[in-house]
């Protein structure tokens, strides 16, 4: 990840960044009991704007409600969180686009192995938006490791803990080579990317896992879902097989780190024709574009 920008929220104030630092003794340091969601913010000369903010913020909310952190939805609501990322970008005043990092950490110190009721600190900064794979062609490589269940560390809460899953993913992709791993579920079934959904095309059908196959209910995951329905593309939301990624006619994945960012090979088979295919190439266009100006979904807030 690139580095925050100077200022940085902690708490409930705008601090330097080397002021923002929690107690080793927190549940948020010991456990990684915190949960974060990462948005991008577009920036055109002065005006600055988020995209699918309230999506992000209801994320979070969900995600603290299935850990326990309940606090969080009491003491915070949407209003609060514009007005903050609007407060702290215009502190930072990027000249290019930015991902803004939100997380609400479990602050009590030696809070053991437990969540409810427990105070929890807010914290959001700013960091250069640079996409956290290629952009023109990527290789994937299906990972020795299991995507954790739902019945075990939810994948639909984006809860920092069970980013230790994504990180042995990715770290072992990367030394084999590739540029990111596909976590498949203990029945091998495909589930997504370390950070990212997967999307394949077939025949001129649009498939993805769908939300309870062990996966991230990502954002753009359903913004793809929706611009590619009406374009007129036939979409299925469904169980995968990781054989269908072999004979797929394009492959792409999606995610606000990630993009929108085309898949050309798969364990070492070469994804049709070896280059970025036109329905993913189209979508990815579309994306670019309803990020900076949505009027049709209301996606986008002036910040
Ligand atoms: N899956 C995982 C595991 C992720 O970490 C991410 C990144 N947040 C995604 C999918 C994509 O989600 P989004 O589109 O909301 O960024």
């Amino acid at each position: 990840m690139a580095t925050p920008h100077p200022r940085v929220y902690f708490g409930d104030r705008i601090v330097d960044v080397a002021d923002a630092t929690l107690g080793v003794a927190t549940s948020s340091v010991l456990y990684g009991l915190s949960v974060y969601t990462v948005f991008p913010v577009q920036v055109d000369g002065t005006r600055r704007s988020a995209f699918r903010l309230r999506d992000h913020f209801q994320r979070m909310v969900e995600s603290c409600k299935i850990i326990g952190m309940d606090r969080f939805a009491d003491e915070w609501d949407y209003d609060r969180f514009v007005s903050v990322a609007t407060e702290l970008v215009a502190a930072n005043a990027p000249t290019e686009d930015v991902f803004v990092r939100a997380t609400v950490h479990v602050d009590e110190s030696i809070a053991g192995t437990r969540v409810r009721g427990c105070h929890t600190t807010v914290s959001m900064f700013v960091y250069d938006a640079v996409p956290i794979v290629p952009q023109d062609g990527m290789r994937l490589k299906t990972s020795t490791w299991r995507r954790i269940p739902d019945d075990a560390i939810p994948s639909r809460a984006k809860v920092n803990g069970a980013y230790v899953n994504s990180v042995l993913a990715k770290q072992d992709a990367i030394d084999a080579g590739y540029d990111d791993a596909i976590f498949l579920d203990g029945n091998g079934h495909v589930c997504e990317l370390s950070a990212a959904n997967i999307f394949l095309v077939r025949g001129g059908t649009l498939i993805t896992p769908d939300v309870s196959c062990d996966i991230l209910d990502g954002i753009n995951r359903r913004t793809l879902l929706t611009l590619a329905a009406e374009d007129g593309i036939p979409v299925v939301e469904r169980t995968v097989d990781l054989t269908e990624l072999y004979i797929a006619d394009e492959v792409f994945v999606t995610g606000t780190s990630a993009g929108v960012a085309p898949v050309t090979e798969v364990d070492g088979r070469v994804v049709g024709d070896g280059i970025p295919g036109p329905i993913g190439q189209a979508l990815r266009k579309r994306h670019a574009a309803a990020l900076r100006t949505d009027e049709l979904h209301g996606w986008v807030t002036e910040l």
